[in-house]
């Protein structure tokens, strides 16, 4: 039985000799196991770190790509690589508290494909993290048919098996935790509390937040454009039910001039509308592009294996 633990980071040479430390020393038990760091076009000393905690253990290895392609597209790289039986994937600060690998694999020998991890509610996290996420989670299962829960993050444990069908999918706009949710299995969820950060801050800014946020809305659903078609019949409805008001008026009245405000804002509100919907069109339209070129999901420099 082997296991691997897949590590995404990005700029966390803070992080990354408590986090092989901490892997090491709770991998010791099982027969075998690798810990992959995908380096994600890091510009401090990760990847010398790296390079020097594999010449000292080679367990321990490292992915590193050309550039900075994003969490999600780091850890693509890092499942295509693992050759584990099961295969865990966990943030480099330590907020994904190591110690939980036992449980995950415990639940994975009692037969379950996915063993998923749900963040509580924690205080140490800032209250605009927290609300930010719930809303966000909120708005994905109102406006998506695939449900996610509130607080999941990449944060998991997954078979093999889960992991073939994974390696196949070749969308652009990768968003794990929604595709994990959709190809099904036999699914289990752990709650935990989060650590706060070990060293160094976030590497989601408010911008990557909102990107991703958008990412996973349009990735699984296109309830939006139904949404806009919604919004738009409704309002031609009233704009109809209005001409029939201002043409009485018209013909019945001598109120004929009248009304400049009523027109502008109408105008105005049409108007803005319109650019929204086919911001929401252009979104989609945009996804369609990028997928047509078929770029890889990210490019690999320089690797330990
Ligand atoms: N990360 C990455 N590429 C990025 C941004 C983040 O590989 O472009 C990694 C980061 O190093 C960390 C994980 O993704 O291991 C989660 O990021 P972070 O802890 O900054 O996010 P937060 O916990 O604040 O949501
Ligand atoms: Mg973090």
């Amino acid at each position: 039985m082997k296991i691997s633990v897949v590590v995404p980071s990005f700029n966390e040479e803070g992080n990354i000799p408590e986090i092989v430390n901490q892997l090491t020393l709770r991998l010791a038990k099982y027969d075998s196991y690798e810990i992959i760091f995908v380096d994600d076009g890091s510009s401090d000393q990760s990847l010398t770190l790296l390079e020097k905690f594999h010449t000292s253990d080679r367990r321990v290895n490292y992915i590193s790509l050309s550039r900075n392609f994003g969490h999600q597209n780091a850890l693509k790289a890092g499942l295509d690589f693992a050759s584990g039986d099961c295969i865990v994937s966990m943030d480099a600060d330590l907020q994904h508290p190591p110690e939980m690998i036992d449980q995950l694999i415990e639940k994975w020998l009692q037969g379950y494909d996915i063993v998923y991890t749900k963040r509580m509610v924690d205080k140490k996290l800032s209250f605009f993290k927290r609300k930010s996420s719930s809303l966000f989670y909120k708005l994905i299962n109102f406006l998506s048919d695939t449900k996610i829960e509130d607080g999941t993050a990449d944060f998991r444990l997954v078979d093999k098996s889960v992991l073939s069908v994974f390696s196949n999918m070749k969308e652009n706009d990768l968003f794990i935790r929604g595709l994990m949710k959709w190809v099904g299995f036999k699914q289990f969820c752990i709650e935990y509390y989060p650590n706060t950060r070990f060293s160094g801050t976030s590497k989601y800014s408010v911008a990557k937040m909102f990107k991703f946020a958008l990412k996973g809305i349009t990735s699984f659903s296109v309830k939006p454009l139904y949404l806009s078609t919604l919004l738009g019949s409704f309002i031609s409805l009233l704009a109809f039910g209005y001409g029939i008001y201002a043409l009485c008026i018209g013909l019945f009245t001598d109120r004929a001039v009248s009304g400049w405000s009523s027109v502008i804002i109408s105008v105005l509100f049409i108007g803005g509308l319109q650019l929204m919907m086919m911001g929401i069109i252009g979104e989609y339209i945009g996804k369609l592009f990028m997928q047509a070129k078929g770029r890889p999901q990210y490019i690999i420099r320089k690797k330990s294996f």
